[in-house]
């Protein structure tokens, strides 16, 4: 098990104390006062004394979530209550987070966007069976791919990068990933999503390299040998 999963396994024996829901102030660096004059008592707001930033299991399924934030996003927060109509905003922490987190995947997710299309068009075809007319074969003119099939690469290729090191291991990153042309569209001119690939920004870059490098290459030995020949 992955250290994560033992804390996961090992809450459900001893629950951790579940965080109360707050919004506090750092406290501020001591301000140094030339004058004899009592100190101000200390506010009793304490720091994180390891790590600012916690996510640790607190029970089996329930997390605590420790971070600090900027005013602005303090402001948001806010006012995204408000826009809920959430009162009490403080109290409601966890599910206005929530809410902006549901908002922003369905905005954002492949795959969410994925299931979405899938519904409609299945509702569609049930209303009416049109007679779509689809030139699978034509030499695509431009770069431009649907975003349907920008989806359906992410979930053929399961949200993660398909880049296979010398060992044959998968990459394991999920975030941030490009969908690439395994066979550049400056060659064939497809956007077929057969020849497309998820690949994370490191892997993206590498095969660009070697992709774009090689072909620059093999130009460049052609011009050479048609300068060569009379
Ligand atoms: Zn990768």
């Amino acid at each position: 098990m992955k250290r994560r999963e033992t804390e996961e396994y090992i809450v459900a024996f001893r629950p951790k104390p579940v965080f109360e829901p707050s919004i506090r102030k750092r406290p501020s660096p001591p301000v140094q006062v030339e004058s004899p004059a009592p100190a101000p008592p200390r506010s009793v707001v304490e720091t994180p004394k390891s790590s600012p930033t916690i996510l640790q299991p607190a029970r089996p399924a329930v997390f605590n979530f420790r971070f600090s934030a900027t005013l602005e996003f303090k402001d948001k927060f806010e006012r995204l209550a408000e826009v809920l109509g959430v009162e009490n905003a403080q109290n409601h922490m966890a599910e206005i987070l929530e809410n902006a987190l549901d908002i922003a995947l369905e905005k954002k997710d492949p795959k969410q966007k994925l299931d979405r299309r899938r519904k409609k068009q299945r509702a569609r075809t049930v209303t009416s069976r049109s007679n779509e007319i689809v030139n699978k074969d034509e030499p695509a003119k431009s770069r431009y791919v649907a975003a349907e099939v920008l989806e359906r690469v992410h979930e053929r290729d399961a949200y993660q990068c398909v880049y296979r090191g010398s060992a044959g291991r998968r990459c394991a990153a999920r975030a941030g990933l490009h969908i690439d042309h395994s066979d550049p569209f400056g060659i064939f001119h497809s956007n077929d999503e057969l020849i497309r690939r998820l690949l994370c920004p490191a892997h993206n870059g590498l095969e660009a390299e070697r992709v774009y490098g090689s072909a620059f290459i093999r130009r460049k030995i052609e011009a050479r040998r048609k300068a060569r020949s009379p």
